[in-house]
């Protein structure tokens, strides 16, 4: 499971891979692996049969280096991927809710020493204190810190991780009104930067058209669909499926579990909503008898060759 491929000045997401180890691990994989289609990997979980030591390449949420950046690189070693979109943001001039908090919250710059939010009822309190103003040098030092970091050298990182735990379980609606409670608080513009652009539609079909891309569903908002009402689940889940295949002028039948979040009515709704298969986020080799509509997965950091192909050989073995 792959987010991004690019090269960032920043990555407190932990979800961007560098063009040079994706092409390390494409390479790694092409060397000592057999790399399949999700697609061949379903139909073997049916009654087929997989090859040994296959590997199924997929990549969450819809951002535009997937076809600038990673795309050119899986032609060159021919190998296919699926790319699952979150269909809400495509064409969009904004940047996903979760990048919006990086670029309030830890880009330097000035903003109020006070934080008052409204979400879902409860009212959020936050000091800036001194953090309210954030320099160039503040930033450069901190801008190794990640979400999986023990450590927060200050409230904006303390911030940024309670509004991304707090946003994740919110309705789309409902976050939206907090992210624009947040920019107009920070008195910035909904531009999205160029690093951090989500697929235009031209791009989505480009993506298409190259015989090794498949599209999946992403919902249409990225959210978690345990927290939500079943009904909005449904809405998420449909609307996705059938705003891509507007787009793509095709059938759209793989889909991926935003934070990897489902139920056991989540699975039914993707099975009755005509997909043939959902991936997860549960670390995971996918074995024979698997659910096809819980297929686990596993995460791949900014690694090269080397510690790719001892994380590949720690799941899969020699
Ligand atoms: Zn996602």
């Amino acid at each position: 499971m792959y987010h991004r491929v690019t090269e960032l000045p920043s990555d407190p997401h932990l979800v961007a891979v560098t063009p040079k180890h994706f092409c390390e691990q494409l390479e790694m994989i092409r060397k000592h692996y057999m790399p399949i289609r999700l697609q061949q990997l379903v139909e073997a979980l049916q009654g087929g049969e997989a090859p040994k030591r296959a590997v199924v390449i997929t990549f969450d949420d819809g951002y535009a280096d997937n076809l600038h950046k990673a795309m050119p690189l899986l032609e060159h070693y021919d190998i296919p991927a699926t790319v699952f979109v979150t269909a809400g943001v495509v064409g969009s001039q904004r940047e996903f809710w979760w990048d919006e908090l990086d670029r309030l919250l830890l880009q330097p710059g000035i903003l109020p020493a006070k934080l008052r939010l409204k979400i879902n009822g409860s009212t959020f309190d936050f000091q800036l204190g001194e953090a309210s103003t954030y320099t160039e040098k503040d930033y450069r030092g901190d801008r190794d810190w990640h979400i999986a970091r023990e450590d927060d050298p200050g409230p904006r990182q303390q911030i940024f991780r309670k509004l991304l735990a707090a946003m994740s379980a919110l309705p789309g609606a409902e976050r939206e009104k907090v992210v624009s409670d947040l920019v107009a608080w920070a008195g910035a513009e909904l531009i999205a930067r160029h690093t951090h652009r989500t697929l235009t539609i031209d791009e989505l079909v480009k993506l298409q058209k190259c015989r090794l891309m498949e599209v999946g569903a992403h919902t249409m908002t990225h959210p978690k669909l345990a927290d939500i009402p079943l009904a909005e689940q449904r809405t998420e889940i449909h609307r996705s499926k059938q705003t891509l295949e507007a787009i793509l002028n095709r059938p759209v039948t793989s889909f991926a579990f935003p934070f990897g979040s489902s139920t056991s009515e989540t699975l039914a709704v993707v099975r009755d909503e005509g997909f043939v298969c959902a991936c997860s986020t549960r670390s995971d080799v996918v074995f024979r008898g698997a659910d096809r509509f819980c297929l686990p997965r596993v995460t791949v950091r900014d690694w090269d060759g080397e510690r790719f192909g001892r994380f590949l050989r720690s799941w899969i073995g020699d």
